[in-house]
């Protein structure tokens, strides 16, 4: 789709008219973060905010709220005549729009989507609003710690990916003429996330998306916290494995947890799992 690239300087009209419409029909994707910190400023657990309020495991919120603009259900977070009901704890996707955010090669991009100023369709009134830079309204939607946790956990899932990688690589596995792996993991970058979160399962879901980490406002402590303890369960999981079977497995379920967290942060798990693909052939393993 066609993005409007932005630069901090860019001026727009980013002062919100408040009329929830972007609340309605909208895709909010979460981190485990941004499920602990909506969770708290609930005043429940994370695992009890994602079973009543989430979808796919906690990466994503619901939108089964009653219907509003153009008959689009709302975010089961939003209040009618009030607004969010969770605005202190709100996920980064919710503090940029109608602002994208992009990292490539290192570099963070702005954009919007489309060539016509998102906001227009739903809200015209925005244009008698006074304008804003873009930085003026990242600093205003306090952005910052959001898109510290985005990174972090970009981190976290490259980590995961490096295990699938390893178990893949390093054992012998792909020497063995292994082709199913592969297989596999082309097959978890086109499938539905409600697919792998059954390949994943209960107790890798939890530790994915409800470390057992009380909550912190610093995202970049609580996601390293997360890091290990993910490292940790893997390790004594996959330390021992033995069958060829066995490491196709554990390296099938580490992908898998891998894709599902980048979906969580807005990335493109086929995209994904094809330049994963790509870099494991060029190490010799098979398609
Ligand atoms: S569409 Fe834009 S102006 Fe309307 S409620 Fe959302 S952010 Fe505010
Ligand atoms: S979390 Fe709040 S701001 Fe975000 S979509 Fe839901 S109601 Fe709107």
């Amino acid at each position: 789709m066609q993005t409007t690239p932005l630069s901090p300087d860019s001026k727009l009209p980013l002062t919100c008219s408040r009329t929830g419409t972007c609340c309605h029909g909208n895709r909010v994707w979460l981190n485990p973060w941004e499920l602990i910190s909506l969770a708290t400023e609930k005043g429940i657990t994370a695992r009890e905010f994602r079973d009543l309020h989430c979808m796919y495991g906690g990466i994503r919120l619901l939108f089964n709220g009653k219907a509003g603009y153009l008959g689009r259900q709302a975010c089961n977070q939003y209040i009618e005549h009030f607004g969010c009901s969770v605005h202190v704890g709100r996920p980064l996707a919710c503090r940029l729009f109608p602002i994208g955010r992009q990292i490539q090669n290192g570099e963070v991009h702005y954009m919007y989507q489309g060539s016509e100023f998102p906001c227009l369709d739903g809200c015209p009134e925005v244009v008698d609003l006074p304008q804003l830079t873009v930085a003026e309204y990242l600093q205003g939607q306090q952005t910052e710690r959001f898109e510290q946790a985005q990174d972090a956990y970009l981190d976290v899932m490259q980590n995961l990916a490096d295990i699938a990688f390893m178990l893949l690589l390093d054992t012998g596995l792909a020497a063995s003429g292994d082709r199913k792996t592969l297989a596999v993991w082309k097959q978890m970058g086109k499938e539905q996330p409600e697919a792998l979160v059954t390949r994943i399962g209960n107790e890798w879901m939890d530790s994915l998306m409800l470390p057992e980490i009380p909550y912190t406002s610093d995202p970049i402590l609580f996601s390293q916290q997360h890091n290990e303890l993910l490292q940790q369960k893997l390790q004594e999981a996959c330390g021992d494995l033995q069958t060829h079977q066995e490491l196709h497995d554990a390296s099938v379920l580490t992908m898998a947890m891998a894709l599902h967290l980048a979906r969580g942060l807005g990335a493109n798990p086929t995209q994904l799992s094809e330049h994963w693909i790509n870099i494991a052939t060029q190490h010799g393993a098979l398609e």
